[in-house]
């Protein structure tokens, strides 16, 4: 399960921010999720509630935002939500579609007190 490894690097982040902000309490954690990052919310939101148990992030909400996944032609350089796995470009039907967004996961603000 490597929601749980996401988990951890998450609360990693988390409690640095705190501690650099003389915080004692993290109140909610915004992410940015791309829709291909391969996430599972609900098995990442039970890691994240089993993991901060006993820390200051201990009923800290994660909050999501989901990022389309967008690729760029090779050919004609313009820009598409890439559905149903389809990478070939639907303008020029010439160019393959190169990622630019979509696959990241990552943190977006914290808030902390
Ligand atoms: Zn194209």
């Amino acid at each position: 399960m490597h929601e749980m490894s996401i988990a951890e690097g998450i609360l990693d982040i988390a409690l640095d921010y705190a501690k650099q902000n003389d915080a004692k309490v993290v109140h909610e954690v915004g992410l940015i999720l791309g829709e291909m990052a391969g996430v599972e919310m609900e098995s990442l939101d039970f890691s994240w509630r089993l993991i901060t148990k006993d820390t200051i992030a201990e009923g800290a909400k994660l909050t999501v935002r989901k990022t389309p996944l967008v690729g760029r032609c090779s050919k004609c350089g313009k820009e598409f939500h890439i559905e149903h796995y389809n990478f070939w470009c639907p303008e020029c039907k010439d160019g393959v579609l190169t990622t630019i967004s979509g696959r990241e996961l990552q943190v977006e603000y914290l808030e902390v007190d």
